[in-house]
């Protein structure tokens, strides 16, 4: 790229902290070094001309696990890693609504709720453990969390009986993001867009990192790639695609809040009047293990079958948009947030839960740098 004397002085010059990737984690982890290193010179590096992972793509879900997700989370862990799991979350949401607040994120608590199969036994086993996963849970709200309702929204083919989350939220992600970034430019912090990393190494006081345009140098790089994460050697992370449509508007929609269907392997909410839908990955985990955007007919043909059948069976409606996001996910729930050489630390792998953690994520990750 033909860069001016300028260019190169007042943007690639001396530079302290550069961070891969605009997503949640990157942008929350460049506040919290303006924080702590307010005379720092932090740049940011995107390769998309907004955002382009998952930070712009999700359902905006404020959640923390619904109750099927937390009783089978406690077959693989002890009930004090599933205690601290949820309460990372917890503490994740509030970074969140503080950092830019509640109106700028549009919060609403509408509740969330999860429908059950009539053919399996998962109600049965949902009920049978309520008392404890409150017991568990109390301490974080001094309040039970999870109850039952009554399918009051005309659901076909589940369970009547729904459980209720009172303290689930949900966001509109593009507020969220817009927000943050504004708030990262208002700090004095650079961003390039359309700009891809595809290598660093390591000098003696450096990072040096090649850029599809131009190559610079940094005191220290912090790599927030999510599901790209592979892409630059952290090989803990896999890419997971994830599949979403959302209807036009519906008249006198009185479906409010979020919605976890099929052990949350479907998430549905209403917006602006309308169903955003997602999920089906369990359909093809191996075809939906991709870097690259876009929609697939099977997966596409089940989220319509499922509206049609069992969210809105006496509802006409049209499919407005299909669009999809890259998380990162892998063997374990935990994130990857960790030192990978003198100067280079990365914070990765946030599975489906980056609403919730990822603000706290892009602070610990920024807080792994010395001074
Ligand atoms: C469809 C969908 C629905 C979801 N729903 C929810 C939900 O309801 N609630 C919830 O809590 N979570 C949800 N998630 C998960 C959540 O969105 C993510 O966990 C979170 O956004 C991850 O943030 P991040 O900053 O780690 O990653 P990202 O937002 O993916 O950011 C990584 C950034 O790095 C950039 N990048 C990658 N490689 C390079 C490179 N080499 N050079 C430069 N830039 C690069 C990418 O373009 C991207 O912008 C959902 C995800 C998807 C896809």
């Amino acid at each position: 790229m033909n860069l001016s004397y300028w260019e190169i002085k007042s943007w690639l010059t001396n530079i302290d902290y550069t961070i891969v990737g605009s997503g949640i984690v990157g942008l929350n982890c460049a506040l919290q070094l303006k924080k702590r290193f307010p005379k720092a010179t932090i740049l940011v590096l995107e390769k998309g001309m907004l955002p382009q992972g998952a930070s712009t793509k999700n359902a905006g879900f404020a959640c923390f696990g619904s109750l099927s997700e937390i009783i089978d989370d406690l077959k693989t862990h002890t009930k004090e890693e599933v205690f601290q799991l949820v309460k990372k979350r917890i503490d994740g949401l509030q970074v969140l609504r503080s950092t830019l607040g509640d109106t700028n994120i549009n919060y609403q608590q509408l509740g969330g709720y999860e429908l059950f199969s009539k053919t399996d036994d998962l109600f049965e086993k949902c009920y049978s453990k309520t008392d404890d996963i409150n017991q568990l849970l109390y301490p974080l709200f001094n309040d039970e969390v999870f109850s039952f309702k009554t399918n009051a929204f005309g659901f076909e083919n589940c369970h009547e009986r729904l459980s209720f989350n009172q303290f689930e939220g949900q966001i509109d992600t593009g507020m969220m993001m817009n927000t943050l970034i504004q708030k990262v430019y208002d700090s004095g912090i650079k961003i390039l867009n359309n700009i891809t990393v595809e290598q660093f190494s390591e000098a003696t006081n450096s990072v040096k990192v090649k850029t599809n345009a131009f190559e610079c140098s940094t005191s220290k790089l912090l790599i927030a790639t999510n599901g790209f994460a592979s892409g630059l050697g952290i090989s803990e992370v896999k890419p997971a695609r994830a599949q979403v449509l959302i209807t036009k508007p519906i008249q006198d929609l009185h479906i409010k809040g979020t919605f976890h269907l099929d052990q949350g392997y479907y998430y549905f909410r209403n917006i602006d009047n309308r169903i955003l839908f997602g999920g089906g990955r369990n359909l093809d985990f191996k075809g939906e293990e991709t870097t690259a955007f876009g929609q697939t007919e099977r997966i596409q043909n089940e989220l319509e079958h499922l509206l049609k059948s069992t969210i809105l069976p006496n509802t006409t409606f049209e499919i407005d948009q299909r669009w999809s996001g890259i998380m990162g996910v892998g063997q374990q729930k935990k994130p990857v947030v960790k030192q990978l050489s003198n100067h280079v630390y990365c914070g990765v792998r946030l599975g489906g839960m980056g609403v919730a953690i990822g603000s706290l994520i892009g602070q610990e990750l920024a807080d792994l740098v010395h001074a």
